[in-house]
């Protein structure tokens, strides 16, 4: 690859993404860096009207977007989305599985309702998203990328995720599986691990009933944490979507199979 083209493979420009889990947090965040970057972004969720605003907020910033309502632990919902995809735009180039639910308490405590939940999404449809793209992206002649969401719940014990955390490390397990499967036809498999970021679902911890931030329960939050952390500082979503933008593009043509940790230096792995 020439010096040009290493600056040019970190765009997007032209290539048709699906992003799940758009709705919010790093899945939007990723889908508007995506967006951002010249690709063409399909944001999905099942929260179908906060699709269409990370869509609306991609038009609006000049870019191409459109939105679905899926609901990642239904296989054929998962199947339909990528058919579709590939059908309004010529071929689906990125697939970025993001979407994903916490469950929280000690594993000895966990009932079976909670993880069936969690394995449906951050398992099961980790799985679906990752079938749906392959079998497309195996059939065409450029392959594509798909990006899978781990967490640093994977990579070091911590209180109460126990559940969360037995997902997160299957799709590490997932992508590894799938890598060496369709790595001759072009399609490349990687994951992000993040580490915490502040989002709806790491929030909640000190929002209250009626929307409004518990600043001093926020600090108590977040003070241990960033004081763990090698970089003393907490993520922020973009930093996440900076790294699923790198594994989605031609910048990372030579990865497969791996696992970015954008996390602070909180596991080094
Ligand atoms: P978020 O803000 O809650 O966004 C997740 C999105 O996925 C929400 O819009 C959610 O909708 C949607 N979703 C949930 N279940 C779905 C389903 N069955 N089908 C389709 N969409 C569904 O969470 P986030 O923090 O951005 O997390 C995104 C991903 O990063 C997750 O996989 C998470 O495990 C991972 N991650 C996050 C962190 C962090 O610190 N934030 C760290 C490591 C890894 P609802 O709001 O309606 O559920």
């Amino acid at each position: 690859m020439q010096l040009a083209h290493v600056i040019e493979s970190f765009r997007a420009d032209g290539k048709v993404a699906v992003v799940t889990g758009a709705g919010s947090g790093i899945g939007r965040a990723s889908a508007l860096a995506l967006a951002g970057a010249g690709a063409i972004v399909v944001c999905a969720d099942v929260d179908g009207q906060r699709a269409a605003d990370t869509a609306a907020h991609i038009e609006a910033s000049g870019g191409v977007g459109s939105s679905a309502t899926v609901d990642v632990r239904h296989r054929s919902e998962v199947e339909a989305l990528a058919d579709r995809t590939k059908d309004d735009h010529g071929s689906l180039d990125v697939w970025c599985n993001i979407a994903g639910i916490m469950v929280e308490g000690p594993m000895v405590g966990t009932d079976e309702a909670d993880l069936d939940r969690i394995i449906a999404v951050n398992l099961k449809g980790v799985h679906f998203g990752c079938q749906a793209a392959a079998r497309i992206m195996t059939g065409q002649p450029a392959g594509g990328s798909i990006v899978n969401a781990s967490s640093a719940a994977a990579d070091a014990p911590s209180p109460n995720v126990s559940a969360y955390a037995l997902c997160k490390a299957a799709v590490v397990q997932m992508t590894k599986s799938l890598a060496f499967e369709v790595g001759r036809r072009h399609v490349r498999v990687n994951a992000v691990a993040p580490g915490f970021v502040l989002t709806n679902m790491t929030g909640r911890y000190f929002v209250r009933p009626d929307g409004t931030v518990d600043e001093e329960m926020r600090e108590a939050v977040l003070a241990p944490m960033r004081a763990h952390t090698p970089l003393r500082m907490i993520g922020e979503v973009e930093d996440i979507a900076a790294a699923v933008l790198y594994l989605a593009s031609d910048a990372s043509r030579f990865m497969t199979g791996q696992v970015l940790r954008p996390n602070g230096g909180v596991a080094m792995v």
